[in-house]
């Protein structure tokens, strides 16, 4: 298992970690087999977004002998006659979170995580009023780690990102969302008509996104990393195509700033083609292959950090560089976080031979000896 740093959350976290969806209505054994498989493997970190009660407490007594397990608990996801609801109302709010803690048997959760936030207007209602007050209370009580809050449009999480406050980012991620502009309704991407358009390359405001994330220390796990399912069937998949698991799960865990991948397995089989990503070779996880295969969607000139134009004679990490340089560019002076990572780098662009052997292999047309050219004047090495 991979471990990385959930921002400047203090966590690390498996890469490959768990959703909670798939534990609703499970029975001991199975929930049991299930985290048995995970925990051998190396996962350290759960999300629980869903606020089915039964479903939190088998958690609970799962994770009852593992007190260093993550948990990313939410906050305003609640459970009312019977069903699931997102409120903003703090009685409930509260009753809902202390229940949630009780049933996990926790007297502090990691993350208080502010659930599904995806329209500015609700965004402001959050920020400013008593739910952040709640969230910053839990935080400054010890009963959360820190504070993160869920979304799936990239300019409401780019308005949180940029507070200071909000740690950790729960956010949709996936190569089919990243290609759309941003909405304030979720479901539109999952309907087929969405994805009739042509499209080329990715839409600017995700990419931003992850690159603001990863520069200003806001980890991002990531949920919906398989479109709801639609991405690994090839009839519902926008691609024409399916792609597998792991391709998914590489492609979020190649985007900058994604600590993790919340995998919602609904049995042990799914779970173990999720692990599989940890021992998977860059065949397996290559992405490029499906999405260099489209006619109506297409990708060029745009660093993917897919990492296919390696071998570099000078030992260039080009997916790293060019990482680094796109980091940079929002600044008109060099962060010195974003210095020190290229600095620390083995091989750097002022090395560059410019032989063009990486554009060659480069599927998506990155004119990688101009981008090596950029970075050896912009970091001056
Ligand atoms: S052009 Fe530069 S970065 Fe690309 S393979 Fe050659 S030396 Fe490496
Ligand atoms: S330059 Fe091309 S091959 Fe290399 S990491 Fe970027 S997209 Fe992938």
């Amino acid at each position: 298992m991979q471990y990385r740093k959930l921002g400047r959350s203090g966590l690390e976290v498996s890469t490959i970690s768990l959703g909670c969806e798939g534990f609703i209505g499970m029975g001991e054994s199975e929930a049991k087999a299930m985290f048995d498989t995970a925990i051998d493997a190396g996962v350290n970190f759960i999300d629980m977004y869903s606020s089915d009660p039964e479903m939190r407490s088998l958690v609970g007594r799962m994770l009852a002998d593992h007190p260093d397990f993550h948990i990313q608990g939410h906050l305003c996801s609640i459970w009312q006659d019977g069903q699931y609801k997102c409120s903003r109302n703090m009685d409930e709010v509260k009753i809902a979170f202390d229940d949630q803690m009780q049933r996990l048997g926790r007297s502090r959760l990691d993350v208080g995580m502010i659930h599904y936030i995806d329209s500015l207007e609700n965004w402001n209602i959050v920020w400013n009023g008593p739910v952040m007050e709640y969230a910053r209370s839990l935080k400054a009580d010890g009963r959360i780690g820190c504070i993160g809050i869920s979304s799936h449009n990239p300019v409401v999480a780019r308005e949180a990102a940029l507070t200071g406050e909000i740690d950790v980012l729960l956010f949709s991620i996936n190569p089919a969302f990243d290609m759309l502009p941003p909405d304030e309704d979720v479901m539109r991407l999952f309907k087929e008509s969405t994805y009739t358009e042509a499209r080329h390359n990715f839409n600017p405001e995700p990419v931003a996104l992850y690159e603001l994330c990863e520069r200003e220390g806001v980890g991002i796990d990531v949920m919906k990393a398989f479109g709801g399912g639609n991405l690994l069937d090839k009839k519902l998949s926008p691609f024409g195509c399916a792609l597998t698991p792991v391709q998914c799960l590489d492609y979020a865990l190649t985007r900058p700033g994604v600590a993790a991948v919340m995998c919602g397995c609904r049995n042990l089989e799914e779970l173990k083609v999720c692990l599989s990503w940890c021992d998977a070779d860059e065949k397996a996880r290559d992405y490029s292959t499906v999405l260099t295969s489209q006619k109506k969607f297409t990708w060029s000139g745009q660093c993917m950090y897919c990492g296919h134009c390696a071998p570099c004679p000078k030992g260039i990490k080009v997916a790293d560089v060019n990482k680094f340089l796109n980091l940079a560019a929002a600044h008109s002076e060099i962060p010195e976080t974003i210095r020190e990572h290229y600095a620390v780098l083995a091989h750097h662009a002022s090395d560059c031979i410019q032989c063009g052997a990486c554009e060659k292999r480069c599927p998506f047309q990155v004119p990688v000896r101009q981008k090596m050219t950029e970075a050896a004047s912009r970091f001056g090495f």
